[in-house]
Protein backbone atom coordinates (compact mmCIF):
# COMPACT_ATOMS: atom_id res chain seq x y z
CA UNK A 1 0.00 0.00 0.00
CA UNK A 2 1.30 3.44 -0.74
CA UNK A 3 2.00 5.93 1.88
CA UNK A 4 -1.21 7.67 -0.19
CA UNK A 5 -3.50 5.24 0.63
CA UNK A 6 -2.44 4.61 3.81
CA UNK A 7 -3.03 8.09 4.97
CA UNK A 8 -6.55 8.80 3.38
CA UNK A 9 -7.68 5.38 4.74
CA UNK A 10 -10.81 6.10 6.66
CA UNK A 11 -11.11 5.07 10.18
CA UNK A 12 -7.49 3.97 11.11
CA UNK A 13 -6.43 5.12 14.54
CA UNK A 14 -4.46 8.39 13.76
CA UNK A 15 -1.03 6.56 15.38
CA UNK A 16 -0.73 4.40 11.98
CA UNK A 17 -1.07 6.87 10.14
CA UNK A 18 1.37 7.87 7.03
CA UNK A 19 1.81 10.38 5.02
CA UNK A 20 4.49 11.07 2.03
CA UNK A 21 5.22 14.66 3.67
CA UNK A 22 4.84 15.78 7.09
CA UNK A 23 5.59 19.85 6.92
CA UNK A 24 6.14 21.64 10.07
CA UNK A 25 4.68 25.10 10.09
CA UNK A 26 1.86 26.58 8.31
CA UNK A 27 3.37 30.55 7.25
CA UNK A 28 4.39 31.24 3.75
CA UNK A 29 6.51 28.64 3.76
CA UNK A 30 4.39 25.73 4.98
CA UNK A 31 1.48 26.53 2.74
CA UNK A 32 3.11 26.56 -0.67
CA UNK A 33 4.60 23.66 0.35
CA UNK A 34 1.96 22.07 0.60
CA UNK A 35 0.21 23.29 -2.43
CA UNK A 36 3.36 21.43 -4.28
CA UNK A 37 3.33 18.31 -2.88
CA UNK A 38 -0.59 18.04 -3.60
CA UNK A 39 -0.02 19.29 -6.98
CA UNK A 40 2.37 16.47 -7.32
CA UNK A 41 -0.22 13.79 -5.95
CA UNK A 42 1.66 13.35 -2.81
CA UNK A 43 -0.29 13.02 0.74
CA UNK A 44 0.98 15.73 3.45
CA UNK A 45 -0.23 16.92 6.15
CA UNK A 46 0.57 20.24 7.69
CA UNK A 47 1.08 20.53 11.77
CA UNK A 48 0.50 24.78 12.68
CA UNK A 49 1.15 25.63 16.51
CA UNK A 50 -1.24 28.48 15.77
CA UNK A 51 -4.68 29.00 15.16
CA UNK A 52 -4.54 30.03 11.77
CA UNK A 53 -2.19 29.82 9.07
CA UNK A 54 0.06 33.31 8.37
CA UNK A 55 3.43 31.99 10.84
CA UNK A 56 5.26 35.04 11.57
CA UNK A 57 2.57 37.45 10.59
CA UNK A 58 -0.25 35.65 12.63
CA UNK A 59 2.09 35.94 15.66
CA UNK A 60 3.60 39.50 15.43
CA UNK A 61 0.42 41.81 15.97
CA UNK A 62 1.67 44.54 17.76
CA UNK A 63 0.89 48.39 16.90
CA UNK A 64 2.55 49.58 13.85
CA UNK A 65 3.34 45.95 12.64
CA UNK A 66 4.29 46.09 8.99
CA UNK A 67 6.62 44.33 6.14
CA UNK A 68 9.84 46.07 5.11
CA UNK A 69 10.28 45.14 1.53
CA UNK A 70 7.40 46.32 -0.31
CA UNK A 71 4.35 44.30 -0.86
CA UNK A 72 4.26 44.13 -4.40
CA UNK A 73 7.29 42.55 -4.53
CA UNK A 74 6.45 40.65 -1.07
CA UNK A 75 3.94 38.04 -2.64
CA UNK A 76 3.66 34.44 -4.11
CA UNK A 77 4.36 34.47 -7.41
CA UNK A 78 3.70 31.08 -8.31
CA UNK A 79 0.28 31.48 -9.14
CA UNK A 80 -0.41 34.36 -12.47
CA UNK A 81 -4.01 34.56 -11.57
CA UNK A 82 -3.33 35.19 -7.52
CA UNK A 83 -1.00 37.77 -8.07
CA UNK A 84 -3.22 39.58 -10.42
CA UNK A 85 -6.12 39.77 -8.34
CA UNK A 86 -4.72 40.43 -4.70
CA UNK A 87 -4.94 44.22 -4.33
CA UNK A 88 -2.06 45.60 -2.20
CA UNK A 89 -3.46 48.70 -0.56
CA UNK A 90 0.21 50.30 0.27
CA UNK A 91 3.47 50.19 -0.58
CA UNK A 92 4.51 48.74 2.94
CA UNK A 93 1.29 46.69 3.94
CA UNK A 94 0.15 46.40 7.56
CA UNK A 95 0.24 43.18 9.06
CA UNK A 96 -3.45 42.44 9.13
CA UNK A 97 -3.62 42.91 5.20
CA UNK A 98 -0.88 40.57 5.19
CA UNK A 99 -2.65 38.12 7.67
CA UNK A 100 -5.81 38.62 4.94
CA UNK A 101 -3.60 37.76 2.41
CA UNK A 102 -2.39 34.36 3.87
CA UNK A 103 -6.07 33.60 4.62
CA UNK A 104 -6.83 34.37 0.59
CA UNK A 105 -3.92 31.59 -0.23
CA UNK A 106 -5.22 29.13 1.99
CA UNK A 107 -8.80 29.59 1.16
CA UNK A 108 -8.23 29.94 -2.81
CA UNK A 109 -6.52 26.73 -2.92
CA UNK A 110 -8.44 25.00 -0.17
CA UNK A 111 -4.89 24.37 2.34
CA UNK A 112 -7.05 24.45 5.26
CA UNK A 113 -8.15 20.56 4.96
CA UNK A 114 -4.18 19.16 5.28
CA UNK A 115 -3.58 21.52 7.79
CA UNK A 116 -3.48 20.81 11.80
CA UNK A 117 -3.91 23.80 13.84
CA UNK A 118 -3.36 24.01 17.68
CA UNK A 119 -0.80 21.40 17.15
CA UNK A 120 2.82 21.43 17.70
CA UNK A 121 5.72 18.74 16.47
CA UNK A 122 7.24 17.97 19.71
CA UNK A 123 9.17 14.87 18.07
CA UNK A 124 10.78 13.47 15.04
CA UNK A 125 13.05 10.41 15.27
CA UNK A 126 14.39 8.64 11.62
CA UNK A 127 13.80 5.39 11.67
CA UNK A 128 16.81 3.85 9.46
CA UNK A 129 14.82 0.46 8.66
CA UNK A 130 12.21 1.76 7.26
CA UNK A 131 13.32 4.63 6.04
CA UNK A 132 10.80 7.16 7.65
CA UNK A 133 10.34 9.50 9.61
CA UNK A 134 7.97 9.45 13.61
CA UNK A 135 6.14 12.47 13.94
CA UNK A 136 5.04 13.33 17.45
CA UNK A 137 2.66 15.70 17.91
CA UNK A 138 1.38 18.03 20.71
CA UNK A 139 -2.08 16.03 20.77
CA UNK A 140 -0.21 12.74 21.73
CA UNK A 141 -0.29 11.49 18.69
CA UNK A 142 1.82 9.59 16.15
CA UNK A 143 2.38 9.30 12.51
CA UNK A 144 4.79 8.59 9.87
CA UNK A 145 6.37 10.22 6.79
CA UNK A 146 8.56 9.41 4.13
CA UNK A 147 9.89 13.19 4.29
CA UNK A 148 9.94 15.62 7.08
CA UNK A 149 9.82 19.44 5.77
CA UNK A 150 10.86 21.84 8.40
CA UNK A 151 9.02 25.29 7.75
CA UNK A 152 9.36 26.80 10.63
CA UNK A 153 10.77 29.91 10.08
CA UNK A 154 13.00 32.37 11.38
CA UNK A 155 11.86 34.63 13.56
CA UNK A 156 9.23 32.90 15.22
CA UNK A 157 10.83 31.81 18.29
CA UNK A 158 9.98 34.84 20.53
CA UNK A 159 12.75 35.94 23.16
CA UNK A 160 11.90 37.02 26.52
CA UNK A 161 14.39 38.85 28.45
CA UNK A 162 16.46 37.58 31.36
CA UNK A 163 15.31 40.41 34.04
CA UNK A 164 14.95 40.06 37.32
CA UNK A 165 11.74 40.57 38.83
CA UNK A 166 9.98 40.54 35.34
CA UNK A 167 7.68 38.06 36.69
CA UNK A 168 6.66 40.21 40.01
CA UNK A 169 5.13 43.14 37.24
CA UNK A 170 1.67 43.75 38.18
CA UNK A 171 0.52 45.74 35.24
CA UNK A 172 0.30 43.94 31.38
CA UNK A 173 3.44 42.65 29.48
CA UNK A 174 3.20 42.18 25.79
CA UNK A 175 5.98 40.60 23.77
CA UNK A 176 6.12 41.96 20.36
CA UNK A 177 6.66 38.55 18.92
CA UNK A 178 3.52 36.56 20.32
CA UNK A 179 0.83 39.79 20.65
CA UNK A 180 -2.69 38.97 22.25
CA UNK A 181 -5.21 38.59 18.89
CA UNK A 182 -7.67 40.92 21.04
CA UNK A 183 -6.99 44.46 20.69
CA UNK A 184 -4.48 46.30 23.20
CA UNK A 185 -5.49 50.00 23.80
CA UNK A 186 -2.80 52.33 25.52
CA UNK A 187 -4.79 55.06 26.37
CA UNK A 188 -3.59 56.89 29.35
CA UNK A 189 -1.69 54.39 30.14
CA UNK A 190 2.07 54.81 31.25
CA UNK A 191 3.89 52.26 28.96
CA UNK A 192 7.36 50.82 28.98
CA UNK A 193 8.78 49.54 25.42
CA UNK A 194 12.21 47.86 26.20
CA UNK A 195 14.21 47.18 22.86
CA UNK A 196 14.72 49.53 20.03
CA UNK A 197 14.97 46.61 16.98
CA UNK A 198 12.84 46.55 14.00
CA UNK A 199 9.52 45.88 16.18
CA UNK A 200 10.45 48.36 18.68
CA UNK A 201 11.62 50.70 16.20
CA UNK A 202 7.78 49.97 14.49
CA UNK A 203 5.94 50.00 17.57
CA UNK A 204 7.03 52.92 19.52
CA UNK A 205 5.35 55.93 17.14
CA UNK A 206 1.68 54.21 17.26
CA UNK A 207 1.79 53.48 20.88
CA UNK A 208 3.42 57.00 21.21
CA UNK A 209 0.01 58.53 20.18
CA UNK A 210 -2.29 56.28 22.47
CA UNK A 211 -0.30 56.51 25.81
CA UNK A 212 -0.52 59.21 28.64
CA UNK A 213 3.57 58.20 28.62
CA UNK A 214 6.01 56.13 27.07
CA UNK A 215 9.47 55.36 28.33
CA UNK A 216 11.63 53.82 25.83
CA UNK A 217 14.78 51.50 26.93
CA UNK A 218 17.22 51.59 24.44
CA UNK A 219 20.44 49.26 24.86
CA UNK A 220 21.81 49.59 21.10
CA UNK A 221 20.71 52.00 18.93
CA UNK A 222 19.50 51.01 15.67
CA UNK A 223 20.25 52.54 12.11
CA UNK A 224 16.36 53.38 10.61
CA UNK A 225 15.36 54.71 7.12
CA UNK A 226 11.99 56.45 6.47
CA UNK A 227 9.59 53.68 4.89
CA UNK A 228 7.92 56.71 3.01
CA UNK A 229 4.74 54.17 3.17
CA UNK A 230 1.88 55.53 1.09
CA UNK A 231 -1.00 54.22 -0.61
CA UNK A 232 -0.85 52.41 -3.95
CA UNK A 233 -2.07 53.96 -6.57
CA UNK A 234 -3.90 52.00 -9.49
CA UNK A 235 -1.28 53.04 -12.31
CA UNK A 236 1.26 51.75 -9.55
CA UNK A 237 -0.33 48.11 -8.85
CA UNK A 238 -0.93 47.71 -12.57
CA UNK A 239 2.65 48.77 -13.29
CA UNK A 240 3.98 45.85 -11.35
CA UNK A 241 0.75 43.39 -12.28
CA UNK A 242 1.97 43.85 -16.24
CA UNK A 243 5.23 43.73 -15.82
CA UNK A 244 4.98 40.78 -12.96
CA UNK A 245 6.63 38.35 -15.24
CA UNK A 246 10.30 40.06 -15.57
CA UNK A 247 9.85 41.52 -11.82
CA UNK A 248 9.95 38.15 -10.65
CA UNK A 249 12.14 36.97 -13.17
CA UNK A 250 14.63 39.50 -12.06
CA UNK A 251 14.38 39.38 -8.16
CA UNK A 252 15.12 35.34 -8.96
CA UNK A 253 17.67 35.87 -10.91
CA UNK A 254 19.88 38.82 -10.51
CA UNK A 255 19.32 40.48 -7.21
CA UNK A 256 21.40 39.64 -4.43
CA UNK A 257 18.26 40.15 -2.07
CA UNK A 258 15.52 39.38 -4.26
CA UNK A 259 13.94 42.79 -4.41
CA UNK A 260 13.98 44.40 -7.87
CA UNK A 261 15.99 47.67 -7.85
CA UNK A 262 19.14 49.25 -9.64
CA UNK A 263 21.71 47.40 -9.55
CA UNK A 264 24.86 50.01 -8.57
CA UNK A 265 28.49 50.70 -10.12
CA UNK A 266 29.67 52.67 -8.55
CA UNK A 267 31.51 52.34 -4.58
CA UNK A 268 30.97 55.26 -2.02
CA UNK A 269 34.09 56.69 -2.42
CA UNK A 270 34.21 56.88 -6.22
CA UNK A 271 31.80 59.99 -5.73
CA UNK A 272 32.83 63.18 -4.30
CA UNK A 273 30.78 64.10 -1.10
CA UNK A 274 28.28 66.78 -2.88
CA UNK A 275 27.91 63.81 -5.36
CA UNK A 276 27.80 60.99 -2.72
CA UNK A 277 25.27 63.37 -0.34
CA UNK A 278 22.62 63.90 -3.24
CA UNK A 279 22.39 59.96 -3.54
CA UNK A 280 21.81 59.96 -0.21
CA UNK A 281 19.21 62.40 -0.03
CA UNK A 282 17.35 60.96 -2.93
CA UNK A 283 17.36 57.44 -1.46
CA UNK A 284 16.54 58.63 1.94
CA UNK A 285 13.70 60.96 0.24
CA UNK A 286 12.76 57.67 -1.47
CA UNK A 287 12.47 55.70 1.83
CA UNK A 288 12.93 51.98 2.41
CA UNK A 289 15.89 48.74 2.19
CA UNK A 290 17.29 50.21 -1.24
CA UNK A 291 18.49 52.92 0.88
CA UNK A 292 22.35 50.07 1.32
CA UNK A 293 21.60 50.14 -2.44
CA UNK A 294 23.01 53.45 -3.31
CA UNK A 295 26.39 52.28 -3.73
CA UNK A 296 27.76 48.73 -4.75
CA UNK A 297 30.44 48.13 -1.63
CA UNK A 298 28.78 49.69 1.40
CA UNK A 299 28.23 45.91 2.98
CA UNK A 300 31.95 45.79 2.19
CA UNK A 301 34.33 48.18 2.80
CA UNK A 302 34.40 49.90 5.86
CA UNK A 303 35.16 54.00 4.95
CA UNK A 304 32.38 53.60 2.01
CA UNK A 305 30.11 52.31 4.89
CA UNK A 306 31.12 55.32 7.26
CA UNK A 307 29.71 57.95 4.56
CA UNK A 308 26.34 56.20 5.15
CA UNK A 309 26.31 56.25 9.06
CA UNK A 310 27.77 59.65 8.97
CA UNK A 311 24.65 60.54 6.63
CA UNK A 312 22.16 58.64 8.32
CA UNK A 313 23.54 59.92 11.69
CA UNK A 314 23.11 63.43 10.33
CA UNK A 315 19.83 63.17 9.45
CA UNK A 316 18.57 61.92 12.97
CA UNK A 317 20.52 64.91 14.54
CA UNK A 318 18.17 66.88 12.42
CA UNK A 319 15.14 65.44 13.00
CA UNK A 320 15.46 65.13 16.76
CA UNK A 321 15.51 68.45 18.50
CA UNK A 322 17.05 67.74 21.85
CA UNK A 323 20.77 67.00 21.18
CA UNK A 324 21.40 64.38 24.12
CA UNK A 325 18.51 62.25 22.90
CA UNK A 326 19.45 62.87 19.02
CA UNK A 327 23.41 61.25 20.21
CA UNK A 328 21.60 58.78 22.13
CA UNK A 329 19.81 57.65 18.99
CA UNK A 330 22.61 58.22 17.18
CA UNK A 331 23.76 54.49 16.26
CA UNK A 332 28.24 53.98 16.95
CA UNK A 333 28.66 50.36 17.35
CA UNK A 334 28.42 48.51 14.24
CA UNK A 335 28.51 49.44 10.55
CA UNK A 336 25.15 50.80 9.26
CA UNK A 337 22.99 47.37 7.55
CA UNK A 338 25.64 44.85 9.82
CA UNK A 339 22.23 44.90 11.73
CA UNK A 340 19.05 44.20 9.88
CA UNK A 341 18.20 47.91 9.17
CA UNK A 342 15.10 49.13 10.03
CA UNK A 343 12.14 50.80 8.20
CA UNK A 344 9.93 52.87 9.90
CA UNK A 345 7.21 55.82 9.82
CA UNK A 346 8.57 58.68 12.22
CA UNK A 347 10.25 56.78 14.51
CA UNK A 348 13.11 59.46 15.44
CA UNK A 349 10.26 62.29 15.53
CA UNK A 350 8.66 60.25 18.07
CA UNK A 351 11.71 61.63 20.59
CA UNK A 352 10.21 65.21 20.20
CA UNK A 353 6.94 64.58 21.76
CA UNK A 354 6.55 65.72 25.18
CA UNK A 355 4.76 62.26 26.46
CA UNK A 356 7.93 59.99 25.16
CA UNK A 357 11.45 59.60 26.82
CA UNK A 358 14.22 57.62 25.82
CA UNK A 359 16.53 56.08 28.68
CA UNK A 360 19.67 54.46 27.93
CA UNK A 361 19.93 51.50 29.40
CA UNK A 362 23.86 51.00 28.50
CA UNK A 363 24.63 53.73 30.78
CA UNK A 364 22.18 53.09 32.88
CA UNK A 365 21.18 49.49 32.85
CA UNK A 366 17.94 47.87 33.62
CA UNK A 367 18.31 46.31 37.15
CA UNK A 368 14.92 45.28 38.02
CA UNK A 369 11.06 45.25 37.11
CA UNK A 370 9.43 46.17 40.00
CA UNK A 371 5.17 45.39 40.37
CA UNK A 372 4.78 48.70 38.88
CA UNK A 373 7.74 50.44 37.38
CA UNK A 374 11.11 49.76 36.30
CA UNK A 375 14.47 50.14 37.98
CA UNK A 376 17.51 51.34 36.67
CA UNK A 377 20.90 51.81 38.39
CA UNK A 378 19.90 55.42 38.48
CA UNK A 379 16.26 55.89 38.79
CA UNK A 380 12.62 54.54 38.92
CA UNK A 381 10.19 54.86 36.04
CA UNK A 382 6.57 54.05 36.99
CA UNK A 383 4.71 52.22 34.10
CA UNK A 384 1.51 50.60 33.92
CA UNK A 385 2.18 48.50 30.80
CA UNK A 386 5.31 46.74 29.47
CA UNK A 387 6.16 46.05 25.60
CA UNK A 388 9.09 43.58 24.87
CA UNK A 389 10.25 44.63 21.40
CA UNK A 390 13.32 41.98 22.75
CA UNK A 391 13.06 39.90 19.14
CA UNK A 392 14.09 36.07 18.72
CA UNK A 393 15.85 32.99 18.85
CA UNK A 394 16.39 33.81 15.30
CA UNK A 395 16.85 30.76 12.15
CA UNK A 396 17.45 27.97 15.02
CA UNK A 397 15.14 28.77 17.74
CA UNK A 398 11.97 27.20 16.49
CA UNK A 399 14.00 24.02 15.08
CA UNK A 400 15.50 23.60 18.65
CA UNK A 401 12.28 22.83 19.99
CA UNK A 402 11.51 19.82 17.98
CA UNK A 403 13.32 17.08 19.18
CA UNK A 404 15.04 15.90 16.29
CA UNK A 405 16.82 12.59 16.00
CA UNK A 406 18.28 11.23 12.69
CA UNK A 407 20.38 8.30 12.43
CA UNK A 408 21.95 6.44 15.02
CA UNK A 409 19.59 8.77 17.67
CA UNK A 410 21.75 11.41 17.29
CA UNK A 411 19.86 14.63 17.81
CA UNK A 412 19.67 18.02 15.72
CA UNK A 413 20.46 20.10 19.01
CA UNK A 414 23.65 18.01 20.01
CA UNK A 415 24.63 18.58 16.47
CA UNK A 416 23.84 22.40 16.21
CA UNK A 417 25.73 22.57 19.49
CA UNK A 418 28.69 24.58 18.01
CA UNK A 419 26.69 26.08 15.55
CA UNK A 420 23.94 25.34 12.41
CA UNK A 421 25.68 22.78 10.16
CA UNK A 422 23.97 22.27 6.58
CA UNK A 423 24.67 21.53 3.08
CA UNK A 424 23.19 24.51 1.39
CA UNK A 425 20.69 25.27 4.32
CA UNK A 426 18.30 22.82 3.15
CA UNK A 427 19.89 19.67 4.66
CA UNK A 428 22.29 18.48 7.48
CA UNK A 429 24.16 15.50 7.04
CA UNK A 430 23.11 12.60 9.54
CA UNK A 431 19.13 13.88 8.83
CA UNK A 432 17.78 11.43 5.85
CA UNK A 433 14.88 12.93 4.14
CA UNK A 434 14.83 16.09 6.45
CA UNK A 435 14.37 19.55 4.78
CA UNK A 436 14.75 23.27 5.37
CA UNK A 437 13.30 25.79 4.24
CA UNK A 438 15.53 29.34 4.16
CA UNK A 439 17.57 27.09 6.74
CA UNK A 440 20.79 28.46 8.18
CA UNK A 441 23.59 28.53 5.07
CA UNK A 442 20.72 29.89 2.77
CA UNK A 443 20.52 33.55 2.08
CA UNK A 444 16.78 33.35 3.75
CA UNK A 445 16.55 36.55 6.09
CA UNK A 446 18.74 38.48 3.86
CA UNK A 447 16.50 38.32 0.88
CA UNK A 448 13.00 38.58 0.36
CA UNK A 449 11.57 35.93 2.01
CA UNK A 450 9.03 35.01 -0.72
CA UNK A 451 11.70 34.62 -3.14
CA UNK A 452 13.53 32.27 -0.98
CA UNK A 453 10.76 30.22 0.33
CA UNK A 454 9.58 29.93 -3.15
CA UNK A 455 12.85 28.53 -4.46
CA UNK A 456 13.48 26.16 -1.40
CA UNK A 457 9.78 24.89 -1.80
CA UNK A 458 10.37 24.47 -5.65
CA UNK A 459 13.51 22.62 -4.84
CA UNK A 460 12.36 20.68 -2.53
CA UNK A 461 9.20 19.17 -3.97
CA UNK A 462 11.53 18.42 -7.40
CA UNK A 463 13.68 16.55 -5.14
CA UNK A 464 11.17 14.70 -3.72
CA UNK A 465 9.52 14.04 -7.13
CA UNK A 466 13.38 12.54 -8.46
CA UNK A 467 13.06 10.39 -5.80
CA UNK A 468 9.75 9.06 -6.27
CA UNK A 469 10.98 8.30 -9.77
CA UNK A 470 13.50 6.66 -9.23
CA UNK A 471 12.28 4.69 -6.33
CA UNK A 472 14.92 6.23 -3.80
CA UNK A 473 13.82 6.28 -0.21
CA UNK A 474 16.63 8.18 1.46
CA UNK A 475 18.38 11.36 0.38
CA UNK A 476 21.13 13.03 2.54
CA UNK A 477 23.72 15.80 2.76
CA UNK A 478 27.18 13.65 2.53
CA UNK A 479 29.60 15.18 5.48
CA UNK A 480 31.88 16.41 2.89
CA UNK A 481 29.35 18.53 0.93
CA UNK A 482 27.99 19.92 4.10
CA UNK A 483 31.90 20.65 5.70
CA UNK A 484 32.99 22.33 2.57
CA UNK A 485 29.49 24.81 2.07
CA UNK A 486 29.65 25.77 5.82
CA UNK A 487 33.51 26.74 5.24
CA UNK A 488 32.02 28.57 1.91
CA UNK A 489 29.46 30.71 4.05
CA UNK A 490 31.69 31.03 6.55
CA UNK A 491 34.09 32.58 4.22
CA UNK A 492 32.00 34.52 2.28
CA UNK A 493 30.31 36.36 5.20
CA UNK A 494 34.01 37.62 6.43
CA UNK A 495 34.59 39.16 2.95
CA UNK A 496 31.75 41.74 4.61
CA UNK A 497 31.35 43.52 7.21
CA UNK A 498 28.55 41.70 8.39
CA UNK A 499 30.12 39.53 11.54
CA UNK A 500 31.15 42.78 12.99
CA UNK A 501 28.29 43.51 14.76
CA UNK A 502 26.42 41.90 17.80
CA UNK A 503 23.47 40.78 15.46
CA UNK A 504 21.03 38.08 16.05
CA UNK A 505 22.35 37.10 12.38
CA UNK A 506 25.49 35.88 14.32
CA UNK A 507 23.23 34.41 17.21
CA UNK A 508 25.05 37.49 19.31
CA UNK A 509 21.00 38.13 20.72
CA UNK A 510 20.81 35.17 22.89
CA UNK A 511 22.90 34.33 26.00
CA UNK A 512 25.23 31.58 25.06
CA UNK A 513 23.97 30.79 21.69
CA UNK A 514 27.19 29.64 19.29
CA UNK A 515 28.17 33.36 17.44
CA UNK A 516 28.64 32.28 13.54
CA UNK A 517 26.77 33.93 10.76
CA UNK A 518 23.94 31.89 10.33
CA UNK A 519 23.01 32.89 6.90
CA UNK A 520 24.75 33.00 3.32
CA UNK A 521 25.52 36.35 1.90
CA UNK A 522 26.14 35.27 -1.26
CA UNK A 523 23.04 36.39 -3.07
CA UNK A 524 19.96 34.95 -4.07
CA UNK A 525 20.85 34.49 -7.95
CA UNK A 526 23.73 32.81 -7.04
CA UNK A 527 22.77 30.49 -4.52
CA UNK A 528 19.38 29.27 -6.86
CA UNK A 529 22.45 28.66 -9.76
CA UNK A 530 24.29 26.76 -7.22
CA UNK A 531 21.06 24.81 -6.25
CA UNK A 532 20.02 24.27 -9.97
CA UNK A 533 23.64 22.52 -10.62
CA UNK A 534 23.29 21.09 -8.08
CA UNK A 535 19.89 19.37 -9.03
CA UNK A 536 21.11 18.81 -12.59
CA UNK A 537 23.84 17.04 -11.30
CA UNK A 538 21.83 14.45 -9.76
CA UNK A 539 21.91 15.96 -6.71
CA UNK A 540 25.56 16.47 -6.40
CA UNK A 541 27.10 16.24 -2.77
CA UNK A 542 23.71 14.23 -1.63
CA UNK A 543 23.61 10.21 -0.67
CA UNK A 544 20.79 8.72 -2.32
CA UNK A 545 19.56 5.44 -0.86
CA UNK A 546 17.97 2.78 -3.62
CA UNK A 547 15.32 0.82 -2.25
CA UNK A 548 15.66 -2.69 -1.69
CA UNK A 549 13.64 -4.92 -4.29
CA UNK A 550 11.34 -6.25 -1.58
CA UNK A 551 10.46 -2.35 -0.51
CA UNK A 552 10.12 -1.62 -4.34
CA UNK A 553 7.63 -4.62 -5.18
CA UNK A 554 5.76 -3.27 -1.85
CA UNK A 555 5.39 0.18 -2.60
P1 LIG B 1 15.84 42.58 17.32
O1 LIG B 1 16.22 43.22 16.05
O2 LIG B 1 16.63 41.42 17.78
O3 LIG B 1 15.83 43.71 18.43
C1 LIG B 1 15.68 43.40 19.77
C2 LIG B 1 15.91 44.63 20.61
O4 LIG B 1 15.72 44.29 21.97
C3 LIG B 1 17.31 45.17 20.49
O5 LIG B 1 17.26 46.56 20.59
C4 LIG B 1 18.00 44.56 21.70
O6 LIG B 1 19.11 45.29 22.15
C5 LIG B 1 16.89 44.62 22.71
N1 LIG B 1 17.03 43.66 23.77
C6 LIG B 1 17.07 42.31 23.67
N2 LIG B 1 17.19 41.74 24.88
C7 LIG B 1 17.23 42.76 25.77
C8 LIG B 1 17.36 42.82 27.18
N3 LIG B 1 17.48 41.71 27.92
N4 LIG B 1 17.38 44.03 27.77
C9 LIG B 1 17.26 45.14 27.03
N5 LIG B 1 17.14 45.16 25.70
C10 LIG B 1 17.13 43.96 25.07
O7 LIG B 1 14.31 42.08 17.29
P2 LIG B 1 13.07 42.66 16.45
O8 LIG B 1 13.01 44.13 16.55
O9 LIG B 1 11.89 41.91 16.85
O10 LIG B 1 13.44 42.33 14.97
C11 LIG B 1 13.97 41.07 14.61
C12 LIG B 1 13.92 40.93 13.11
O11 LIG B 1 12.59 40.64 12.73
C13 LIG B 1 14.28 42.17 12.35
O12 LIG B 1 15.65 42.37 12.24
C14 LIG B 1 13.61 41.91 11.02
O13 LIG B 1 14.35 41.06 10.21
C15 LIG B 1 12.35 41.21 11.46
N6 LIG B 1 11.28 42.18 11.57
C16 LIG B 1 10.86 42.73 10.42
C17 LIG B 1 9.90 43.67 10.47
C18 LIG B 1 9.44 44.22 9.20
O14 LIG B 1 9.29 43.52 8.24
N7 LIG B 1 9.23 45.46 9.13
C19 LIG B 1 9.37 44.10 11.65
C20 LIG B 1 9.81 43.53 12.82
C21 LIG B 1 10.79 42.57 12.76
P3 LIG B 1 20.60 44.94 21.61
O15 LIG B 1 20.61 45.38 20.20
O16 LIG B 1 21.49 45.68 22.50
O17 LIG B 1 20.74 43.45 21.76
Amino acid sequence: MSALQSASGKGQPAATRAYDVVVVGAGFAGMYMLYRLRKQGLSARVYEQGGDVGGTWYWNRYPGARCDVESMQYSYSFDDELQQEWSWSERYAPQPEILNYANHVADRFNLRSDIQFDTRVDRAEFDESANTWSVTTSDGNTVTAKHVVLATGCLSNAKMPDIKGLGDFKGKVYHTGHWPHEPVDFTGLRVGVIGTGSSGIQSVPVIAEQASHLTVFQRTANFSIPARNAALTDEERDSFRSNYREIRRIAREEMRNGIVQEVPDRGALDDGDNERRAKFEARWARGGLTFMGVYNNLALDQAANDTAAGFVRDKIAEIVKDPQTAKLLQPNNHPIGSKRICIDTDYFAAFNRPNVTLVDIKSDPIQQILPHAVRTSAREIEVDALVLATGFDAMTGSVAKIDIRGRNGKTLNGKWAEGPKTYLGLMSAGFPNLFIITGPGSPSVLSNMIVSIEQHVEWISDCIGYMRDRDLVAMEASQDAEDRWVAHVNEVAHTTLYPQANSWYMGANVPGKPQIFMPYIGGVGLYRQICNDVAAKGYEGFVMTAAEPLQRAAS
